[in-house]
């Protein structure tokens, strides 16, 4: 049987493959050190996983409301109110197996053939394929580390036509940690207010900012934002939860509404059992996540020391998320080993092979010359890695 088009125009997730790839030669006995995952390496908070067994022991174990319990619909209405001042009502907000089943059904829900979603690069893997997926058209705006990864009211402006249906911000962002200010967020907000077109505000490392950074969602910037706005949210991050597979939007009733319908048809309600880890997760005890962002932070603060003490290779130091990106093209054209380095594919390669560190290529992310690291690993490994990766180079 022949496989559709809209299959062929996309491609399996980088990060994912990396990973997998990473962990099978791990079991192989080899000792890589991962870069790759984009996942907290803690455990899940005890008393979450005490109140999912709780659930199991109840017998919470049948089919739910498709969107989500009224329970779990206003922990998260709670939870925006608390953290990030906006206010929803049950119908607004749908609750789906990740963050990233979300952002899929927003697509199907809202994206005909040929419209465009803008997407500032560096972007995570998996917004281009999915508005692919849905007959949509990807519109790229590229940025660099010249400008903090960051894009610019004019960058927007330029980009948007009258096929401009939407736009997604990340921020903190996947992969390179950039997390824009208020006023930034605001003005972006305000072109769109006045461009008719929605943002699609991925909120999911929210609670992984450093430096005193506060975090702000787009949808509280400026006025009418919130009504434009599809706020992504879960709680795989921000409590070490990436295996129990929920994630949040919260936006306009009529396109909640559809994406409860686009689930209704696919997948039913996201696991019984993981929604009450999740409420716990969202209204109890949050001192775990500031343990967490604390350990993160120092990692961050060592990793980017250490990198950029290699020559040949800067990295900026990102306010947020548990990434770094940095840039590795001054290392391209030369040769380690014999073997002459092209492109950023290639470092990774030969990372891998040679110094048996994974690391995810810039390109997977729109953007070459530039690698991502995820410092969701010990210190310990993360001075190993690099260790590694410094005596790699100088040979
Ligand atoms: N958005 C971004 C930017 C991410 O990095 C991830 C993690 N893969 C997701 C969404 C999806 O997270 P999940 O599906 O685990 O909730
Ligand atoms: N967000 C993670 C990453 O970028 C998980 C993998 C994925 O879902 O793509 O590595």
């Amino acid at each position: 049987m022949r496989i559709s088009k809209r299959v062929q125009s996309i491609k399996p997730s980088p990060t994912l493959a990396i990973d997998a790839k990473a962990k099978a030669l791990k079991q192989q006995g080899i000792a890589v050190i991962n870069f790759g995952a984009g996942e907290p390496d803690f455990d899940t908070p005890k008393n979450i996983k005490d109140v999912a067994i709780d659930a199991i022991n109840s017998g919470f174990t049948k089919y739910c409301p498709v969107a989500g319990t009224l329970e779990i619909k206003n922990a998260i209405i709670n939870k925006l109110k608390r953290d990030n001042n906006l206010t929803y009502a049950p119908e607004e907000i749908i609750v789906s197996c990740g963050a990233k089943h979300s952002l899929y059904n927003i697509f199907q829900a809202t994206i005909n053939d040929g419209d465009e979603v803008i997407i500032p690069a560096p972007y995570w893997v998996s917004y281009p394929d999915m508005v692919l997926l849905a007959g949509g058209k990807p519109v790229i705006i590229k940025t660099s580390d010249k400008t903090n990864f960051k894009i610019t009211p004019e960058n927007v402006e330029k980009a948007i036509t009258s096929k401009t249906k939407a736009i997604i911000i990340n921020s903190p962002s996947n992969p390179t940690g950039c997390t824009y200010l208020a006023r930034e967020l605001k003005t972006i907000a305000q072109i769109c207010v006045k461009n008719n077109i929605f943002i699609i505000s991925d909120e999911i490392y929210e609670k992984l900012v450093y430096d005193n950074f506060k975090f702000i969602s787009i949808a509280e910037t400026a006025l009418e934002a919130k009504d434009i706005t599809i706020v992504v949210n879960g709680v795989s991050k921000a409590y070490a939860m990436t295996g129990w597979r929920i994630g949040y939007a919260a936006g306009p009733k009529n396109i909640v509404s559809a994406m409860s319908k686009i689930q209704s048809q696919s997948t039913s309600n996201a696991t019984s059992i993981s929604i009450k880890a999740a409420v716990e997760a969202l209204s109890g005890t949050q001192e775990y996540v500031e343990s967490m962002r604390k350990e993160f932070e120092k990692r961050r603060d060592y990793i980017v020391e250490r990198l950029n003490k290699i020559d040949n290779i800067s990295c900026a130091k990102p306010e947020g998320a548990f990434y770094v990106f940095p840039n590795i093209s001054a290392l391209l054209g030369k040769t380690f080993n014999c073997k002459t380095i092209n492109t950023d594919i290639e470092f990774a390669d030969y990372l891998l092979d040679v110094a048996k560190i994974a690391v995810v290529p810039g390109s997977a992310f729109g953007a070459e010359g530039y690698i991502r690291l995820s410092y969701a690993t010990s210190i310990e490994n993360i001075r190993e890695g690099i260790n590694r990766m410094e005596a790699t180079l100088k040979s």
